[in-house]
């Protein structure tokens, strides 16, 4: 059974506060990334082509934070991770902080192909997007009057959000929502792949990075095992070592995916008060979907003809 996974980030996120117009919109971004993705599985493409064309999709879409819709940081700019991992060979790719990429998960892509390295950072990775002719785009592609309105009311403090607009602390940690996408999937023979792109945290500062782009915290694939991509409160999903350690008690302790899964964000990540959740498939193209916040953007779909798009709990 093949199998693609997608989320669009975790939070808070509750019908009430949703308009029917609004809904609509992540639904119809969500299905138009899952089937860019599947698309790629169907024709008999790696998995990892399929993560790379559903975070495209994500990426380009200006109600997800990452690429075009990346939230502002303190200093009013957009700084953009992402990360990509090959279960089959263990290769990866990571950049962080990079600045009018318009698909960092490209980016990301061309380090695990065409560099020595794994992550790359900053100028360093700018740069080298610019000698591998990633497409680059002005500010104003990355402008959205509703990101800078979000970013306007709390650019002054010392907080930092969670991809909603939050004016008091307090409010931020009752009302905490995430952006962030990310993929994986398990291709026609059997590997696996894991893809995340985020811009972050709104008004983020001293070049911070969160877990998205490092490998085995946000993001992590291993043909053994399963591929993960979470989002969340990503300081707690680094100090977890969250997708790694799925991987760990599927391999050390034979925990099935979904176990595995329930073990990290239920019992590990609640435990250090990290709200979030994630995706994963493993090598037979069963997949979980598993947050211990209000809702995640989510779907999947596979060969079995099972399809899904999902945003509350
Ligand atoms: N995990 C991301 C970060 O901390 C945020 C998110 O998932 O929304 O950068």
């Amino acid at each position: 059974m093949y199998t693609l996974v997608i989320h669009g980030g975790a939070g808070t996120i509750l019908k009430e506060d949703m308009t029917p117009d609004l809904e609509k919109a992540y639904m119809d971004g969500l299905n138009q990334a899952l089937q860019a993705g599947f698309a790629v599985l169907e024709e008999g493409g790696t998995a990892v082509n399929a993560v790379k064309a559903s975070l495209v999709v994500l990426e380009d879409h200006v109600l997800f934070n990452a690429g075009r819709g990346a939230v502002f940081t303190k200093k009013g700019v957009q700084e953009m991770d992402a990360a990509i991992m090959d279960g089959q060979s263990l290769a990866a790719g990571a950049v962080a902080g990079v600045r009018n990429v318009r698909n960092p998960i490209e980016l990301a892509t061309e380090v695990m192909r065409n560099s020595n390295h794994v992550f790359l950072s900053g100028k360093g990775a700018n740069d080298f997007a610019i000698k591998q002719g990633v497409k680059l785009e002005p500010d104003e592609y990355f402008f959205s009057q509703f990101r800078y309105d979000q970013w306007k009311s709390i650019r002054d403090s010392d907080t930092y959000s969670l991809d909603h607009t939050h004016h008091h602390l307090e409010e931020l940690m009752r009302d905490k929502k995430f952006g962030t996408v990310g993929a994986v999937a398990c291709d026609q023979h059997g590997h696996l792949a894991a893809a995340t792109s985020t811009g972050g945290m709104t008004n983020k500062k001293y070049g911070r990075i969160g877990d998205s782009p490092m490998i085995g915290a946000g993001t992590y694939a291993n043909d053994a095992t399963c591929a993960i991509s979470c989002t969340g409160h990503g300081e707690m999903f680094i100090r977890a070592v969250a997708s790694y350690d799925v991987s760990c008690l599927m391999e050390y302790s034979q925990l099935s995916l979904q176990e595995a899964m329930d073990r990290v964000v239920n019992t590990k990540l609640k435990q250090l008060n990290g709200e979030g959740g994630m995706i994963g498939v493993d090598g037979k193209g069963n997949h979980a979907m598993i947050f211990n916040s209000a809702g995640m953007y989510r779907a999947v779909k596979n060969s079995d003809n099972f399809s899904q798009v999902l945003i509350y709990q």
